[in-house]
């Protein structure tokens, strides 16, 4: 029989099987197979799998209107735009269809300032490991070791310096330098979090030397971390954010934001056929209501203390490394245990679980997991952990 997926370009290794159905924190295959599901599409679906919220949000809109084109205001990216600048304290939004697009926009923004305002400086600071995408721009400014290699020539201009090493930024910072741009959690990198010193450290750097700081909260933001921007946990604002994965709950939108200072496209700059649709726009609007409910944020933070004080019984129990992250988004070191083995042994005993290293597992759970679902979670993976253990 001929292979049904052939027709596919073969970018990742994927399961034979086809995903029909999904319900808050359950996938359903073809033969109604449900998995728990600990991946949420890569840490976009905010509120699970078709919550009812975003669906009839979407259903809407899409009877009133779906695009009238990047060239017109539409009603539900106005509004979207207030809501994010109000929530954010950054004052002027762009639309984009992904993370990566958002940043090659602010990679654009910050060039653009910097030919206006810092004597045509064009640089921009990055961090070894950091992933900020797969555009070109954004894959040269990743600093993820396999992509080295990758499409080269690359896009000039990224200098990248140790996660963490402040000394080593200020090292790096000179007169053609317009910007930082990092991630407050490496997430693809394992879930490392910059933590407070360094974040509030890069913040005075950035202000002592007239540079921009530019955050990538694609992965963070949108409550990822138990507030609504990972950066109001850690007492600093920055002049640019990136949003993506979580803000749509499923469905492709992000955003660029900026504090007025930095906003500096003229006509013609920036853009996008699909940017800021009235569709994608009224699925964030129904995703930022939920997260920004009375209580909601408080959910997170309190199932965070769950798997946190579950998943540290589980090291212990079994052995295995640190817990870390913050909120939803969360590693687990696994020691000597081959962390990839352990996501084939989760898929076929019905979890989806991430290993983004050898030896790192990564949750990424819909933000209104329920208690049940972490416990459930918590008793396959301790399952596995006996088995591989007692084997291993
Ligand atoms: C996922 C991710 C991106 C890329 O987003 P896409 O929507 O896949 O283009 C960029 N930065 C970070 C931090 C991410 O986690």
């Amino acid at each position: 029989m001929q292979n049904p997926f052939s027709a596919l370009m073969q970018i990742a290794a994927r399961p034979d099987l086809t995903f029909v159905r999904g319900e808050g924190g359950y996938l359903y295959d073809t033969n109604n197979s449900a998995w728990l599901d600990f991946i949420q599409g890569w840490a976009v679906n905010t509120l699970g799998h078709c919550p009812p919220a975003v669906s009839e949000a979407i259903c809407a809109q899409s009877r009133q209107l779906i695009n009238p084109g990047p060239a017109f205001y539409n009603a539900p990216a106005v509004t979207l735009a207030n809501r994010l600048a109000e929530l954010s304290g950054l004052d002027q939004v762009f639309f984009a269809n992904s993370g990566a697009e958002a940043n090659e926009g602010a990679i654009k923004l910050a060039r653009k300032w910097g030919q206006q305002h810092r004597n045509g400086a064009w640089k921009i600071i990055t961090f070894h490991n950091g992933f900020h995408g797969r555009t070109l721009a954004t894959m040269s400014a990743t600093g993820k070791p396999a992509f080295e290699p990758l499409f080269n020539p690359k896009v000039p201009g990224f200098t990248k310096v140790p996660y963490g090493d402040l000394d080593a930024v200020a090292a790096a910072i000179d007169g053609e330098t317009v910007a930082v741009l990092l991630e407050p959690i490496q997430g693809e990198a394992g879930v490392i979090p910059a933590g407070s010193t360094f974040l509030q450290g890069l913040r005075e750097l950035a202000d002592e030397h007239g540079v921009l700081l530019m955050l990538d909260e694609v992965q963070t933001g949108i409550g990822r971390t138990g507030s609504l921007f990972c950066y109001q946990r850690h007492g600093i604002e920055p002049d640019v954010v990136t949003l993506g994965k979580g803000l749509g709950g499923g469905v492709p939108i992000a955003a660029l934001l900026a504090k007025a200072h930095a906003c500096c496209f003229e006509y013609g700059d920036q853009g996008g056929t699909f940017n800021g649709n009235p569709l994608v726009c009224a699925a964030a609007l129904a995703v930022l209501d939920a997260v920004t409910a009375p209580g909601f944020l408080n959910g997170v933070r309190a199932r965070s203390k769950q798997m946190i004080s579950g998943l540290e019984a589980m090291a212990q129990r079994f052995g295995l490394g640190e817990v870390r992250g913050e909120g939803l988004l969360l590693a687990l070191e696994t020691g000597t245990v081959d962390a990839p083995a352990l996501v084939k042994a989760a898929f076929a005993a019905g979890l989806l679980l991430n290993a983004p290293r050898p030896h790192t597992l990564r949750f990424m759970p819909a933000l209104n997991v329920s208690e049940g679902e972490i416990e459930r979670m918590l008793n396959l993976l301790g399952g596995l952990l006996e088995r591989q253990v007692t084997i291993g």
